[in-house]
């Protein structure tokens, strides 16, 4: 289609603070406020695409705010005169550009789908093999505490618990916190990586019989994990282990996981989730879809993604935009009663909030 071209990406910068204060994951990081970069990409016809990519600060996987914006600059000037439509194609150009740094690939990958929506005049969700009717269940995140303080926020937030590394206080706070599970509940259990093999057995061995959790990323490396799931019988998923068609392989290969937590930023944006939710479903697993963190304009991706997942695979998505208080786009979708369908608008459904925005850090044309 003439004029359907990439004739501008413009690189915007926002902090988004966290709406709980201060975030607590396991070895003692902290996290106040994410740093987000918010890309518009502008065809020759001036249809506008929209991505975010937000780390969850610099200490939670490979990929930083400032890294998205350096690894921008050196991919964009090569997309310029592409055509958005044609994903794997941009996938390609950017995998020439620069190796790696996924997360920084994402906004880029995620604008050139809601560009190719509104071109066609579809809903993102449709163009990645199509809507399922389920409404999507949505989970929110019990962030490190005290373990009775864990349990009275559960109420709020079912459904996913952090855990810290330290294994009878683990072992507590996931007792605590599964005290009043309510029938057809699902607990994940996330040590993002903080947990010796040593300390998940210990803690595993204290906790009471008949607990219904997965354990989600129990050890920082791939030796470790395994080497847990070997000696235990507690369902686990990776996530921040979960990073590339590479991994997802390899996961399946060693009979690793029951699942994984598919998170869009950090996996390259929709084109690469787009395969390795393929790669998940044909090895039987069941997934949630995330991001580490974002505003509106990340959730859409995670939504639109979210709603092509079949019912047996898919756990739930993650609700990002209740953890920040500043927010970037308005949207077309609604939660209700903790759950959501994607929006049938063409692309995203997603309407940024300029004066949020403010000026680009950066333009390439
Ligand atoms: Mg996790």
């Amino acid at each position: 289609m003439p004029g359907l071209s990439i004739a501008r990406i413009d690189v915007f910068q926002v902090d988004l603070p966290y709406s709980g204060g201060v975030y607590r994951l396991s070895g003692g990081r902290e996290y106040r406020s994410f740093d987000a970069t918010i890309v518009r990409i502008t065809t020759q016809n001036g249809i506008e695409g929209w991505g975010e990519s937000t780390p969850f600060g610099s200490t939670y996987v490979a990929a930083h705010a400032l890294g998205v914006r350096a690894g921008i600059a050196e991919i964009a000037p090569k997309l310029i005169g592409l055509d958005p439509r044609k994903v794997d194609r941009i996938n390609d150009a950017m995998d020439e550009a620069l190796v790696g740094h996924e997360h920084a690939k994402t906004p880029l990958d995620v604008a050139c789908w809601d560009i190719f929506g509104k071109s066609v005049g579809m809903p993102v969700c449709d163009l990645l093999g199509g809507r399922t009717n389920l409404k999507l269940p949505l989970i929110s995140s019990i962030y490190v505490g005290e373990p009775e303080e864990m349990r009275a926020r559960v109420d709020d937030h079912r459904k996913r618990v952090k855990i810290a590394g330290e294994p009878s206080t683990d072992a507590a706070r996931i007792a605590a916190s599964l005290a009043d599970r309510r029938p057809g509940e699902f607990f994940l259990v996330d040590a993002n990586g903080g947990l010796t093999v040593e300390v998940a057995l210990r803690m595993l061995r204290l906790l009471p019989d008949g607990l219904d959790f997965v354990l989600e990323a129990p050890c920082a490396t791939w030796r470790e994990c395994v080497s847990l799931r070997r000696r235990s019988n507690v369902p686990i998923h990776f996530d921040e282990l979960a990073t590339s068609d590479a991994s997802i392989i390899q996961l399946i290969a060693d009979d690793a996981v029951e699942g994984i937590g598919m998170k869009i930023s950090k996996n390259g944006g929709l084109t690469r989730c787009r395969r390795q939710r393929d790669m998940c479903i044909a090895a039987g697993y069941t997934f949630s879809v995330q991001d580490t963190v974002g505003s509106e304009i990340a959730f859409a991706a995670v939504l639109h993604m979210g709603q092509t997942v079949p019912e047996r695979n898919l756990r739930c998505i993650l609700e990002s935009r209740d953890m920040i208080t500043v927010h970037t786009a308005d949207c077309l979708f609604e939660a209700v009663e903790g759950r959501i369908i994607a929006p049938n608008v063409p692309g995203l459904g997603v309407e940024p909030r300029l004066d949020v925005l403010g000026e680009p850090v950066a333009s390439y044309y």
